[in-house]
């Protein structure tokens, strides 16, 4: 039988027929995304894809087709191998998220796999990465096979993501970044999945955040964008759900990669801020439960709060961190993780309530001591940071300390300062208490 030769992809028929409002088919988005890999669909072609898709959308199908065909653009870890049930967590992003380091030791000290795998800090917001290097010797790009491995011994490893994971999806978010692009729900949703199901995972909980502080700014389009992620998740396959979380104000009391490892190692120690603690034990009940590991919330709780009360997630902490380089006796002694030597102290002007911490102000403040970037390739300060010495709610008196701030040169102090205090509001009236749990949302 003769062979059929390969048609050219229709390019601009298929960019025109978004543009119209139509359907893509499975088989236009997989050729689409294998023509972005192999050259034969120029950058130029796949922006004005992506700027059609943002006018026109893309239905659930649609953007199943296009996270598989991003997911299969590179390597997809196989951890079939490993007995438990795998369940990584993904945060849309914010301030004094350092959620993940005490999550991953938790819920694999409760028998899941936790394939952790993390991003940068860019902007305003930190990344988990950035965080875990705070710790001295602390290594966050183990091999694929040092990965596994460490999964298979010790149930958690916490890395970055290897290059060859989703490659389509790293080179459509440049563009995207570039033109205007990014704020598409069917283009997010394709991207975070992408690289997630890539990971070889058995289930997802999102953090989908919504706020000041958060890449979705109003409650509609954050619950929008954790309906798609759901949707698109359980229509690939895997189970997803998502808790939608208010990021109007930083979570626990600190902003800056050693202070935020610091805290969250205090949450294994039973002690750390309440917020911090409730949202890190909503995540892992969720993360139980997807894993079928318990059955009700309370089953759930009572495992997470007794792997905490016995010791043993702090004992698994040790063993992630002495496995990855890192120095374990810091999980023993947070405090010994270094904290730059410049410091200074921002007071209120006047008696009041804490009315409003403005995450945004506090994270770009954060970022100018040097604890974040402003580009991709910029160097981070881990000792960089800030110290809140106050909750939204809590009641000061003129003089009181609201916040501390960390920087290895005193020249860094002062304009961070001045954002700082513009970020902290003290009012008369006491502001109603804000839950962090907003909703939860299932298939
Ligand atoms: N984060 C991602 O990984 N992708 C997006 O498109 C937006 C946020």
């Amino acid at each position: 039988m003769a062979r059929t030769r390969r048609q050219p992809l229709a390019v601009p028929e298929l960019i025109a027929r978004k543009r119209e409002g139509n359907r893509l088919s499975d088989q236009d988005i997989q050729a689409l995304i294998a023509g972005f890999m192999d050259g034969s669909v120029a950058d130029y072609q796949m922006s004005a894809l992506a700027m059609a898709i943002c006018f026109q959308g893309m239905d659930f199908d649609e953007t199943v087709a296009m996270t598989l065909a991003m997911r299969d653009s590179g390597t997809v870890l196989n951890l079939d191998a490993l007995d438990a049930p795998k369940v990584d967590k993904h945060s849309t992003g914010g301030v004094g998220d350092k959620v993940s380091i005490c999550l991953a030791p938790i819920v694999a000290t409760c028998g899941v796999a936790v394939p952790m795998m993390s991003g940068r800090g860019l902007g305003h917001t930190g990344g988990t990465l950035d965080k875990l290097e705070a710790i001295p010797g602390f290594r966050v790009d183990l091999s694929v096979r040092e990965f596994r491995t460490q999964l298979r011994k010790i149930g958690c490893a916490l890395i970055g993501q290897t290059g060859d994971l989703a490659p389509a999806d790293r080179r459509l978010y440049a563009l995207r970044d570039v033109t205007g692009t990014v704020e598409s729900i069917p283009l997010i949703t394709s991207s975070i999945l992408s690289k997630k199901l890539a990971e070889g995972i058995d289930a997802l909980v999102l953090d989908v955040k919504v706020g000041r502080g958060a890449f979705m700014k109003t409650e509609p389009d954050a619950r929008e964008l954790a309906r798609s992620l759901v949707r698109v998740g359980t229509l690939a396959g895997k189970r997803v759900s998502a808790l939608l979380t208010d990021m109007n104000s930083p979570i626990g009391y600190t902003i800056g990669n050693a202070l935020e490892t610091s805290e969250a190692l205090e949450i294994l120690h039973g002690e750390g801020p309440d917020d911090l603690r409730h949202l890190t034990y909503e995540l892992a009940v969720e993360m139980l439960r997807a894993a079928g590991i318990a059955q009700t919330k309370a089953q759930a709780r009572r495992r997470i709060e007794l792997a905490v009360s016995n010791g043993d997630a702090l004992e698994k902490m040790r063993q992630i961190v002495g496995a990855q380089g890192g120095d374990p006796a810091v999980v023993d002694t947070p405090d010994r993780l270094a904290l730059g030597r410049r410091r200074s102290t921002i007071r209120a002007t006047k008696a009041g309530y804490v009315t409003e911490l403005d995450p945004l102000e506090l994270g770009y403040a954060s970022m100018g001591l040097g604890a974040g970037r402003s580009r991709p390739e910029d160097a981070v300060d881990w000792g960089a940071g800030i110290r809140l010495h106050v909750k939204r709610g809590d009641q000061v008196r003129e003089g009181d300390p609201l916040a501390t701030l960390y920087a290895s040169r005193s020249a860094l102090l002062e304009p961070a300062g001045d954002r700082a205090t513009s970020a902290i509001r003290v009012a008369k009236r006491r502001p109603t208490p804000r839950d962090r749990i907003i909703a939860t949302i299932r298939r």
